[in-house]
């Protein structure tokens, strides 16, 4: 039988979007422990803005790299507001835009690393959230899903 009434990713997507004056569409559906959204796009779970930048670009970020916000809006998914980067540059914008004086979260990550090698993905993120920072890792990119 044909599913004529299944929505499409893009109208699924859409219809969780909230489009602000600021021009920042705020995506208001599954959120996850990382602070970015949660969306199941065509046959993989993702982040909100990675399926945005992907549907606009019709193209696939590569591993690697990451899709940065330019407006500081975690949850935004405004295609217009993304831009290709990767995990370190990101972490490093981030800190020279909030101007804190504190450890680029990365330089933490790296150290923790290299003192408990069997950290989890979890643990990292407790801890680096323990001193107050925000965390940058890219969820579900895909390879577990
Ligand atoms: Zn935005």
């Amino acid at each position: 039988m044909a599913t004529s009434e299944k929505k499409t990713a893009y109208e699924r997507f859409e219809a969780k979007v909230r489009k602000e004056a600021t021009g920042c569409w705020i995506w208001t559906g599954a959120k996850d422990g990382s602070g970015y959204g949660k969306f199941k796009g065509h046959d993989k779970v993702m982040t909100p803005h990675k399926f945005s930048y992907e549907d606009k670009t019709k193209s696939t970020v590569p591993k690697g790299k990451i899709v940065k916000h330019t407006c500081d809006e975690p949850l935004c998914v405004n295609p217009e507001h993304l831009v290709l980067g990767t995990y370190s540059e990101n972490a490093k914008e981030r800190w020279t835009r909030t101007g804190r004086n504190l450890q680029p979260a990365d330089v933490i990550t790296r150290a923790i690393r290299k003192a408990i090698p069997a950290v989890t993905e979890n643990q990292l993120i407790s801890a680096l959230q323990a001193l107050g920072l925000s965390v940058f890792t890219e969820p579900g990119d895909g390879d577990t899903a």
